[in-house]
């Protein structure tokens, strides 16, 4: 049984659960529990994570949960739910577990956290699952896809993959295992599906790292390059190509120093790789120096936003420096990309992106790979995960193409049966998504982000009014303005407009009725809009606060 409880039909907030038994006897691995983040569609959200519910219903069948790589979008979830998860066992790889216990460590949570380091390409029974883990490549130490055997046949999680014969960080693909699984016959494939409408193959990270080598050598000056943090293979080639252009690398941004230390710690990375802190910038003559900074995705608080608009402490960049955006933009994020871009230009700097050099490659694999691996596996069902519709629907119709008998196009929240009989979607279970609001978190139907995009869109109005208990306007109306312009085109102040349909409201009610607390709120408030929607064109939020004496 496969069920996606987030991931399908988004890229972000990875959650799946396989399942092996009938009804109230089946217990369920869980793979992965991410997050998405925040757009402008969220105001105010910048983290956005899976419902749970199904999993706290059956946690007493839940028997594991297994992380397939340190990406936000895999394991960013783990932390804020850990109240709602009771204890589930974590299994990891030993960088997963290292990034996962530099964030417990962050909120306290070390000590008792049952999280249990598997090594690479290990195999091992969890509950009624037998499991194994194989190497692939992706754009972060130690993605492993996972085997998951029942006695009705294997599944294969691939997690995020692509085939690069030159990683730079850990062992790459296992071909020779995943050409293994076809031979012994392999019963479902489970499979990313973020680049299939990309035709052909993604390059090598190797690729990536000797363009910027010649980048930074041929730099005039100061060269700053951003990328997304985690991505320790490209932490590696600027470090690399920074010590053979003679020049120092400057490390800045809290989240870049978290993912050195956690790969120096599990060996991805020289654990004496020489970089400085950014208060080195101001002795260090300029073409001497890359600066290596977070940000590459327009995030407003990290490095790149500030030091574009001129705002960071330490790191001023100026006329002929250049940026390196060694990274791909996130869809969802083009807009915050392109005002630090354009801010970077008006200082002057030279910005170079994977549109003007191969500074970037995707970790996830392009049509020519899925070809590759589907011939390799052979799967009888294969079920396209971690996309948006498009993506999914294109690499469905690959599967057809290379011969899948059955291929099942799920969403969030379907239970597929994989095994035994055909491939059926036999049930779906609720879903949905969590808003991580300051410190709280809420449902996302809860309405007040909803609230936030309609105040953002047309404001809001407060009345206020006292009235005695035979209905005689006391005092009042108060009106509060929010985000309304003053007056209307015939030069009247809102606040007026509000003022004499509120009186307007009151007096055209018959003396009894003005008792009635709520239909005299509802009626204000509707005449209120009205009045403002007639002179505006729009109909802001509206509060009554209404005293009766
Ligand atoms: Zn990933
Ligand atoms: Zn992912």
């Amino acid at each position: 049984m496969f069920l996606p409880l987030g991931g399908v039909g988004e890229i972000g907030m990875n959650l799946y659960l396989y399942g092996y038994g009938y009804d109230r006897a089946r217990e369920w691995l869980i793979v992965d529990m991410g997050v998405t983040f925040g757009s402008e569609t969220e105001p105010g959200i910048d983290v956005i994570l899976p419902d749970i519910r199904f999993i706290e219903e059956e946690r007493k069948n839940i028997v594991g949960l297994l992380l397939t790589h340190a990406h936000e979008d895999h394991f960013g979830a783990v932390i804020d739910l850990w109240p709602q998860l009771a204890g589930i066992p974590v299994y990891a790889t030993p960088f997963t577990a290292e990034m996962l216990k530099s964030k417990l460590a962050e909120v306290g949570l070390v000590n008792g956290f049952p999280l249990e380091i598997l090594p690479l390409a290990h195999r091992r029974t969890i509950g009624p699952f037998d499991v194994e883990l194989i190497n692939m490549s992706h754009s972060i130490p130690e993605p492993s896809a996972v085997v998951i055997r029942t006695p009705l046949g294997a599944a294969l999680h691939t997690g995020d993959w692509k085939l690069d014969e030159n990683p730079l960080t850990s062992a790459p693909t296992d071909e020779a295992r995943l050409k293994a699984l076809g031979t012994d016959g392999l019963a479902a494939l489970i499979c990313d599906s973020t680049n299939a409408v990309r035709h052909g193959v993604s390059l090598s990270e190797a690729d990536v790292a000797i363009t910027l080598g010649q980048l930074i050598r041929e730099a005039p000056q100061l060269v700053a390059v951003t990328t997304f943090a985690s991505n320790v293979a490209r932490i590696g080639s600027v470090a690399k190509a920074t010590r053979s252009a003679g020049r120092e690398l400057v490390v800045v941004g809290r989240a870049m120093f978290r993912v050195i230390e956690a790969a120096q710690a599990t060996g991805y990375l020289d654990p004496n790789l020489p970089f400085h802190e950014e208060t080195a910038l101001a002795r260090l003559p300029r073409h001497k120096v890359v600066a290596l900074c977070t940000g590459s995705q327009g995030e407003s608080r990290a490095a790149m936003a500030r030091i574009a608009q001129g705002e960071h402490p330490n790191v001023k960049l100026e006329e002929g420096d250049q940026v390196i955006f060694s990274s791909r933009t996130i869809p969802g994020n083009e807009k915050a990309v392109s005002r630090i871009q354009n801010g970077l230009a008006d200082l002057g700097v030279e910005v170079i992106t994977d549109q003007d050099a191969n500074v970037h490659v995707s970790g996830h694999p392009r049509r020519g790979e899925l070809e590759q691996l589907y011939g390799w596996v052979k799967p009888s069902v294969a079920v396209p995960m971690h996309g948006e519709g498009r993506h999914l629907e294109a690499h469905a119709r690959l599967a057809e193409s290379l011969g899948v008998k059955q291929v099942v196009r799920a969403r969030n929240g379907a239970m597929v049966r994989l095994a035994p009989g055909p491939a059926a979607i036999i049930d779906e279970v609720p879903v949905g998504r969590l808003y991580r609001d300051g410190m709280i978190l809420t449902r996302s139907e809860d309405g007040q982000v909803r609230e936030r995009r309609k105040l953002s869109f047309a404001g809001s109005v407060v009345v206020s009014l006292v009235l005695s208990d035979k209905g005689v306007l006391l005092a009042g109306p108060e009106v509060a303005l929010t985000g309304l312009p003053a007056m209307d085109n015939e030069g009247t102040l809102f606040a007026e407009i509000v003022r004499d349909a509120v009186i307007g409201t009151i007096e055209s009610l018959p003396r009894p009725k003005r008792k009635d607390q709520a239909l005299v709120s509802e009626a204000v408030r509707r005449s209120v809009r009205a009045a403002i929607n007639q002179a505006w064109g729009k109909k802001p939020l509206c509060s009554v606060l209404l005293t009766v004496l």
